[in-house]
């Protein structure tokens, strides 16, 4: 079976003081029964991933080292590794800093920075040479659902963004299938929906990559509203590998609850 995936993206949230404590917190919570959770998440194939902001990847790498089943990514990289590029962040010095997985076209980025799928395409590339694990987020708004090319849209997201990569056997890719509209919001899509639009995802990974490649590397998440109350709705989806979580990442105690949901 493959892994369950929990990744907290803490946007522009918390500052260094606040994802010290926040990742504190979270480990506390998880040995809160003497080693129980921490050798579940091994056992039952977990892994949680916190992704702070870039000034305090260090600080929660540090908490984090050698926690078994936990691990940090960064919510952006850029396409160069180095180079003139002013207020750029190169995927070598994530990946030097500890981190293992990146946010890549997160909604947010796509629309206040206007991100093209041409740029997310870039940093996928740059990412996974950097050895680094995209999570790269699709996802339509609430008006190209209105309009009815919520499928194209997704399906164009995902070509842009994979078009001309390949995926060696180690290389792996998370795809995060978030609706715009759901995210912030409150309210989740049903698990039927997500489970139509993973089908879809699900499909066209298997027109780029041999089935094999699919099924070890490429994991599909739901992102939007996830909270401890219907995270095991999306999870029990056949083709659900995990959860992005947003808003309900910012409190220990609910997001524990939504490790303790999957486990
Ligand atoms: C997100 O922004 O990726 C997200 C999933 O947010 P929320 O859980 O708050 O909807």
């Amino acid at each position: 079976m493959k892994r369950k995936i929990i990744i907290a993206n803490w946007k522009m949230n918390l500052g260094f003081k606040e994802s010290k404590t926040l990742s504190e917190k979270i480990l506390k919570k998880l040995k809160t029964r003497p080693n129980f959770f921490l050798r579940n998440l091994k056992i039952k194939k977990l892994d949680i991933i916190l992704c702070p902001s870039f000034t305090n990847l260090s600080e929660v790498s540090r908490i984090l080292k050698s926690k078994s089943g936990i691990f940090l990514g960064a919510q952006d990289c850029f396409w160069e590794d180095h180079g003139e590029f002013t207020g750029e962040i190169s995927p070598v010095w994530l990946k030097n800093l500890g981190c293992r997985y990146v946010i890549l076209g997160h909604s947010e980025r796509r629309k206040n920075l206007k991100e093209t799928n041409n740029m997310v395409h870039q940093k996928v590339k740059a990412a996974l040479k950097a050895e680094l694990i995209p999570i790269i987020c699709i996802g339509e708004t609430l008006e190209e659902r209105r309009r009815g090319i919520k499928d194209y849209v997704i399906l164009d997201q995902l070509s842009s963004a994979l078009t001309g990569i390949d995926l060696d056997l180690k290389q792996k890719i998370i795809i995060a299938y978030e609706p715009v509209w759901v995210i912030g919001s409150g309210r989740a899509i049903t698990p039927n929906e997500a489970e139509y639009m993973n089908k879809i995802i699900l499909q066209r990974m298997i027109d780029f990559y041999p089935l094999e490649r699919v099924k070890k590397n490429i994991s599909i998440i739901y992102g939007g509203s996830v909270s401890a109350d219907n995270v095991k709705s999306f999870v029990d989806l056949e083709t659900t590998d995990g959860v992005l979580v947003g808003g309900s990442s910012l409190k220990a105690a609910e997001f524990v609850k939504i490790c303790q949901a999957i486990i």
